[in-house]
C-alpha cells in the first residue's frame, strides 16, 4: 500500500530541510516510535524536523509522488496513538518551529507556531496580564499544535470552555502541499465554511498546522483554591451535579480518587492533606472582584460540607496551591508507576450524570475484579478511567481491555456521553468509533477525510475503523 523510504529519499528529505534536521539513527527511530499511550510502538524510517510551512508543502509533495505515510508530531505527550507512525514512513516533527511570534495586546490574540510548549503560551501572556485558559495537565510539555490537533481540555474547561473556543485563525498545509490561511485575528467570521474548527480536532489526519492566532482574555485578578475531602466517593460525585445546579461555575472541579492521591503521593514523595480521604474534589473559582470569589467560595463550602466533606481547605497563596496542583498533574506519571500496564479511558458525559458515571464503573470494576482508578475534570463531566493490570497474568488482561473498553463506552453513551472527551480516537479507539457514529457520519467524516488526502498519506491508521 506504501512504498518504503529509500537513501534517495532520505537525501531528497535532506535537500528540503537541511541535514542536521533530518534522522534515521535507531535512537531518534526508537524516541520517535512512541507517544504517552501506553503498550502502542512503531517505528517511523525517519524523522525530520521542519521549520517552514514551505518546507512541510515541499514534504508533502514528495511523499505523495513516493507513496510514503507522513505523521505529525507535536511534543508525543499525546494519548490515543496520534503521533505513532503505525505504518512507518516519515514522522514530520515540529519541535523547531517554536516561536511565540506575537503577543497583539490591541486585538487581544497571540500568534504562535505549532511546536510552542502551551505552558510558555501561558507564561507569556500572563506575563503581559493576559490570559490563555486551555489548560492540559500536561501543559508544560505537549505542544498547541498537539493542542489543536486533538482539542485538548483541562481542568478550567468548566468554565472557559477548550482549545477549539480559542482558535481564530490558523495556517496550515494540505497534503497536496497547498498551504492554506483559515480565519484570522477576527472575533467574528462566517465566510464560507469554518475551517479552523474543521482542523481543531482532526488528530493531524487533514493537514499540518503551521501557525494558530489564540484569542486572548484578561488575567483573573483573583485565585483561589479549595481541596475537599471525602469519606464517601459517592458524596464527592454528587457534589459537582450541587454545585453546577447551584449556578455556581467554577474555573475547575476536579475529582481524585484515593488511590490515584496516594499514587501521586509515592511519585512525587510528598503528603497530600487527609490522604486517607475516599475521594477530594479540587476546586478553583476565579475573577476579579474579591468579594466576589470570596461569596463564591463561601457557597461552595457549604455545598461540600453539606455533601459530608471531611472539610474545606483554602489555598490563597501560590505555593500550596501548587503544591495540590502538582499533585493533580503528577496522577497520569503515577499511575503509570504504580502499574506500568494499565489501560486509560477519557470518556465523557453530560456533567449531571457524573454520579451516575463513576457508579457504573465502580460496578464494572467489581464484576471483573480489577483495580480501576477514576480522576479527572468531572465538572465538565469528563472523567479518566484508568484500569491497571497490578498482578494479573498477561493473558488474562489482554482478553479484558477491549472487554473493560466495551462495557465502559456503553454505560458513558447510554447516560448520553461519548467515547473521547480531549484524547481523540487515535490508533486506539478507532475500532469502537462505530458505538459512538453512525455509518452515514462516518462515510461523511471518510468522504472529507478524501478531499483532503486523496492517497491516504497523511497520519493513515488514525480514526477511522
Ligand atoms: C500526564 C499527561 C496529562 C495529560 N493531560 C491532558 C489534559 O488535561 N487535557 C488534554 O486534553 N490532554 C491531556 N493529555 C494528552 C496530551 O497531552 C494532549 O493530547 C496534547 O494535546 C498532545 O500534544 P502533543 O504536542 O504532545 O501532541 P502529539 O502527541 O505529538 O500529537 C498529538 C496529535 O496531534 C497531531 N499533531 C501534532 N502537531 C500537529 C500539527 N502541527 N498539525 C497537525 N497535527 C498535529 C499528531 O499527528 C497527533 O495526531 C495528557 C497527557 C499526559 C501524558
Amino acid at each position: 500500500m506504501y512504498n518504503k523510504v529509500t537513501p534517495q529519499i532520505v537525501d531528497a528529505l535532506r535537500a528540503i530541510v537541511g541535514e542536521g534536521s533530518v534522522r534515521t539513527d535507531e535512537e531518534a527511530l526508537e524516541k520517535y516510535a512512541h507517544d504517552e499511550t501506553v503498550g502502542l510502538w512503531a517505528q517511523p524510517e525517519v524523522v525530520v524536523f521542519v521549520r517552514s510551512a514551505p518546507e512541510v508543502a515541499e514534504i508533502f509533495r514528495l511523499a505523495t509522488r513516493e507513496r510514503i505515510p507522513v505523521t505529525p508530531r507535536g511534543a508525543g505527550y499525546g494519548l490515543s496513538g496520534g503521533a505513532v507512525p503505525v505504518f512507518g514512513g516519515i514522522v514530520l516533527s515540529t519541535e523547531k518551529m517554536n516561536r511565540i511570534l506575537e503577543i497583539d495586546k490591541q486585538n487581544l490574540m497571540v500568534t504562535v507556531e505549532p511546536g510552542v510548549i502551551t505552558g510558555d503560551i501561558h507564561r507569556a501572556v500572563e506575563a503581559e496580564g493576559l490570559f490563555y485558559p486551555p489548560d492540559p495537565a500536561s501543559l508544560d510539555s505537549c505542544s498547541i499544535g498537539g493542542n489543536i490537533a486533538e482539542g485538548a481540555g483541562g481542568p478550567r474547561a468548566v468554565k472557559y470552555g477548550t482549545t477549539k473556543d480559542y482558535v481564530c485563525g490558523l495556517e496550515a498545509v494540505l497534503p497536496s502541499g497547498d498551504i492554506i490561511t483559515c480565519g484570522g485575528k477576527r472575533v467574528k467570521d462566517v465566510t464560507g465554511y469554518n475551517l479552523v474548527q474543521l482542523l481543531v480536532g482532526s488528530e493531524g489526519t487533514l493537514a499540518v498546522v503551521t501557525k494558530i492566532i489564540l484569542r486572548l482574555l484578561p488575567l483573573p485578578k483573583v485565585r483561589v483554591d479549595l481541596l475537599v475531602p471525602y469519606d464517601d466517593f459517592q458524596a464527592a460525585a454528587d457534589t459537582v451535579s450541587d454545585i453546577i445546579a447551584a449556578r455556581i461555575l467554577p474555573a475547575t472541579i476536579e475529582f481524585m480518587e484515593q488511590d490515584s492521591i496516594r499514587a501521586a503521593e509515592r511519585l512525587l514523595q510528598k503528603t497530600v492533606p487527609y490522604d486517607d480521604a475516599a475521594a477530594h474534589l479540587l476546586i478553583q473559582l476565579d475573577g476579579n472582584r474579591q468579594d466576589a470569589v470570596d461569596a463564591d467560595m463561601e457557597a461552595v463550602g457549604e455545598i461540600c460540607l453539606a455533601r459530608g466533606a471531611r472539610d474545606v481547605l483554602v489555598a490563597k497563596d501560590t505555593r500550596t496551591r501548587d503544591r495540590l496542583w502538582e499533585a493533580r498533574r503528577a496522577i497520569v506519571d503515577a499511575l503509570k508507576h504504580e502499574s506500568p500496564v494499565n489501560h486509560m479511558e477519557d470518556v465523557v458525559v453530560p456533567r449531571a450524570e457524573i454520579p451516575a458515571l463513576l457508579r457504573g464503573i465502580k460496578e464494572i470494576a467489581r464484576r471483573h475484579s480489577v483495580r480501576i482508578v477514576c480522576f479527572g475534570h468531572a465538572g465538565d463531566g469528563n472523567v479518566h478511567v484508568n484500569a491497571l493490570k497490578d498482578a494479573m497474568p498477561e493473558e488474562e488482561w489482554h482478553a479484558l481491555v477491549p472487554v473493560l473498553s466495551e462495557e465502559i463506552y456503553r454505560l458513558t453513551l447510554s447516560l448520553g456521553g461519548t467515547l473521547t472527551g480531549e484524547h481523540g480516537i487515535g490508533a486506539t479507539r478507532r475500532r469502537y468509533l462505530p458505538m459512538a457514529l453512525s455509518p452515514a457520519q462516518i462515510a461523511l467524516m471518510r468522504g472529507i477525510k478524501d478531499v483532503f488526502d486523496p492517497h491516504h498519506i497523511l497520519n493513515p491508521g488514525k480514526i477511522f475503523p
